[in-house]
């Protein structure tokens, strides 16, 4: 994944180090999480890298943190069971994520699908997770600023999508971006309210399933 030059940094010690992700993995499995390629991914990638160096100790804690201008990493269950939903069945080949943010959640995907492609609506965060791409040698993933509510439609179809940010209701552009067969999971309800859903393509119909009870910033309109 990355130059054996700098390996030291980016794999961490003490609190940063690989023991500190084999306890998340942990946590996870714990926690109910099963699949064990998600959790290989986990216990691989350098959280720690993802959030401001003040917060490093605390990244290998199974918890949301901040990552500026209002907006957080998801918590390491959340992205564990998004991806595991996404993967249930089978590897799909194209995956778009709304909601970029740190570029963790971009990065799991990166290591267990072909092709990722990633929006984000604040430029600032944008810049910042394409750094981290580049550190760790993540070729596979096309990123763009952007309102991700109007999808990606140049590169659509996708086999799966993957939402960040919580919507009141399912985004009907993205639903119509997925392939035949694909997946779109997504936190979907008004704010205390919301739902992770897992939604089913299958041609013109779309089958909805409930994940659990979860709590995302909202999904905004525009870009910055
Ligand atoms: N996936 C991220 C990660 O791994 O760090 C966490 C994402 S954070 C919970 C939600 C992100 O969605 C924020 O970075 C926010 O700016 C972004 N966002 C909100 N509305 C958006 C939109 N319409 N288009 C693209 N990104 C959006």
């Amino acid at each position: 994944m990355m130059a054996a030059s700098s390996a030291g940094d980016v794999y961490g010690r003490g609190m940063t180090s690989q023991r500190a992700r084999d306890r998340l993995v942990a946590r996870l499995r714990q926690s109910g999480i099963s699949d064990e390629r998600v959790l290989a991914v986990i216990g691989q990638l350098p959280r720690h890298l993802f959030v401001d160096e003040a917060l490093a100790s605390r990244a290998y804690e199974d918890t949301a943190l901040p990552i500026g201008l209002g907006q957080t990493i998801s918590q390491p269950y959340i992205v564990a069971m998004m991806t595991a939903a996404i993967l249930r069945n089978g590897v799909p080949q194209r995956v778009l994520e709304v909601g970029t943010g740190s570029g963790y959640q971009a990065a799991v995907l990166a290591m267990l699908v072909p092709q990722v492609h990633t929006v984000e609506r604040i430029d600032e965060l944008l810049y910042s997770a394409r750094r981290r791409f580049r550190r760790l040698g993540l070729k596979n993933i096309r990123s763009r600023h952007a309102d991700g509510n109007v999808g990606w439609s140049e590169e659509a179809p996708f086999d799966a999508i993957l939402v960040t940010a919580g919507a009141d209701e399912l985004v009907a552009p993205l639903l119509r971006q997925l392939s035949e067969h694909g997946v779109l999971v997504a936190p979907v309800g008004p704010p205390g309210q919301q739902q992770l859903l897992r939604v089913q393509r299958d041609g013109e119909n779309w089958v909805t399933e409930k994940l659990g009870a979860v709590a995302f910033v909202p999904l905004l309109g525009g870009v910055v």
